[in-house]
């Protein structure tokens, strides 16, 4: 059969879960020549997240923003196997993963198990909801493309529904509200791209909706943004009040129906009051939490016991009370914010490491391997071996010299609207904020370039409605 997979048994088996910012970019720079390779996802592309949000309103076409797993792999230079599953349970005692088939095409066969001696758990996180009544039933996420494209049919159904014949004014100004909870980037982005849709495409296709539209982002803590700096804080929200999104701190959500959320508001003078708000469209935006699986891999190692945020990883992103589990992005705790900067970073570390091991157990082989010759060489062959093996340890020594991870931080960027952008850049031992149409120019020529084909860039560049 064309699956068929036959490990090559003087290598070891390395399986990575995940094809995401932090999977692919290990795999992007492994030599795959040293390992088994073995790559379970279940979503068979890589998503380039930051334009995310631009596909909610259909501003960027989404195909352009995925690259096929497949379209990446075939350029290694050894075959790497990728199964289309979900890891459903790490086994970390007996080095197996147990794998599902879970896609909509059914087949005799959807679950299997797969052997490692190497692991890395690159599987992302899922939408936080805090156990917030009736957040998962009535609410849209923004994670993956189809959670974009259920905006993008939510919006429309929301607009064709308020214009239906005999509709009443309460009903319509309930559908024109858009509510978007959580004020980080993805609820900033999110909240930015809706209003742009509004004035450009919306308006000037239903003139008479223009006094209904509403977008309010809910925030719980004071103000929006809390990564970014105070000046861009600032003028994010005086930017948000011109192009007329509401922004609402210190509410916090506590209760959601199919048309109306709770919130408790948090007053000037410190007492509190709740409100009920009605809505049309929710998208929910409050940020991460563990996934299943690496819950239930910290419960299998006591070292993780203590931890709640995610698979707390060493300086070289080995799982805490592990010798051969690593994780990298958004699952794993190294004290850096959950963001795809951090993500790549890791995984292009990971295949620093994982090529200078494959290199060092070579040349340790090597070494026994001339040891042993010396040990039976004639005296007149004996100094010849001898400078190998001392040519050899050079060479060990220079190898072993990666250092720990270290991140570099380039800064945050993040599209507020109205062709405006704001940024908090790195710039030699400073930091530069900026905010507005000139950062915006740089926000999308910076991940117009980072975009990773040029078949993507084809298509980004000629966004479809
Ligand atoms: P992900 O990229 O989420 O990938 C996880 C992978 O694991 C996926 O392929 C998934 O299918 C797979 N998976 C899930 N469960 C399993 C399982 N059980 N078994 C096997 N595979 C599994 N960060 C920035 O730095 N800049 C930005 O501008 C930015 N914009 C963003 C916009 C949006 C809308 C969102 C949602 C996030 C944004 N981020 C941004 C954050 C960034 O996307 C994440 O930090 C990054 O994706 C984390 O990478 P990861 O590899 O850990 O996880
Ligand atoms: P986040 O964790 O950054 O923000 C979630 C927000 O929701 C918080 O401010 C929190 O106070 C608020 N919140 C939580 N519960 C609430 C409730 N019940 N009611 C009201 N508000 C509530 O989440 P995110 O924006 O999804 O971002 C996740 C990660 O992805 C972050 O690390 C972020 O930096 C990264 N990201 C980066 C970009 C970018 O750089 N442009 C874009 C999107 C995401």
């Amino acid at each position: 059969p064309p699956d068929q997979f036959e490990p090559d048994p003087s290598k070891k088996t390395l399986v990575v879960l995940g094809s995401g910012w932090g999977a692919i970019s290990l795999l992007k720079k492994l030599d795959t020549e040293n390992y088994n390779v073995i790559v379970v996802s279940p979503r068979n592309f890589f998503l380039f997240t930051p334009l995310l949000p631009s596909c909610t309103t259909g501003y960027i076409e989404h195909r352009s923003i995925m690259e096929p797993i497949r379209n990446i792999l075939r350029h290694k230079k050894a075959a790497v196997k990728y199964y289309e599953a979900e890891a459903t349970k790490i086994d970390y005692a007996n080095k197996k993963v147990i794998i599902r088939d879970d896609s909509e095409v059914k087949s005799d066969r959807m679950e299997t198990e797969v052997d490692f001696d190497m692991l890395v758990v690159g599987v992302g996180a899922e939408n936080a909801t805090f156990g917030i009544p009736g957040v998962r039933e009535n609410s849209c996420f923004l994670k993956e493309v189809g959670d974009a494209q259920k905006i993008r049919k939510k919006i429309m159904d929301c607009v064709e529904t308020a214009m239906f014949k005999g509709q009443s004014e309460e009903e319509v100004k309930r559908l024109l509200h858009m509510v978007v909870v959580g004020g980080g980037p993805t609820g900033v982005e999110f909240a930015g791209e809706l209003q742009d849709f509004f004035q450009e495409d919306l308006l000037k296709w239903m003139p008479q909706i223009k006094d209904h539209f509403r977008v309010t982002l809910v925030e719980a803590l004071p103000n929006v943004l809390p990564m970014f700096s105070k000046q861009l804080i600032d003028y994010t929200e005086s930017s948000f009040k011109e192009e007329h999104i509401d922004i609402r701190t210190k509410t916090m959500v506590k209760n959601v129906t199919d048309t109306t959320i709770e919130a408790a508001i948090t007053l000037p003078d410190g007492s509190k009051k709740t409100e009920i708000i009605p809505y049309g469209l929710l998208v929910w935006a409050t940020g991460n939490a563990v996934r299943p699986i690496v819950k239930d891999l910290m419960g299998q190692i006591p070292a993780q016991k203590d931890e709640r945020r995610g698979l707390k990883v060493n300086e070289y992103l080995v799982v805490k009370g592990t010798e051969n589990v690593w994780a990298v992005g958004d699952c794993a705790i190294a004290n850096y914010a959950p963001t795809a900067q951090v993500a790549a970073q890791e995984g292009a570390f990971l295949a620093r490491l994982f090529n200078t091991m494959a290199k060092t157990d070579e040349i340790e082989k090597d070494l026994v391997d001339l040891s042993d010759r010396q040990a039976t060489a004639k005296a007149d062959e004996r100094n010849e071996i001898l400078n190998l093996i001392t040519e050899r340890q050079k060479q060990l020594r220079r190898i072993k010299q990666v250092g720990p991870f270290q991140y570099t931080h380039q800064g945050s960027l993040a599209y507020i609207g109205a062709e405006k952008a704001v940024a908090d850049v790195s710039w030699f031992s400073g930091n530069i904020a900026s905010g507005g149409t000139m950062t915006y120019l740089f926000w999308k020529s910076a991940y117009l370039s980072m975009c990773f084909s040029s078949k993507s860039l084809l298509v980004l560049c000629s966004p479809i409605y």
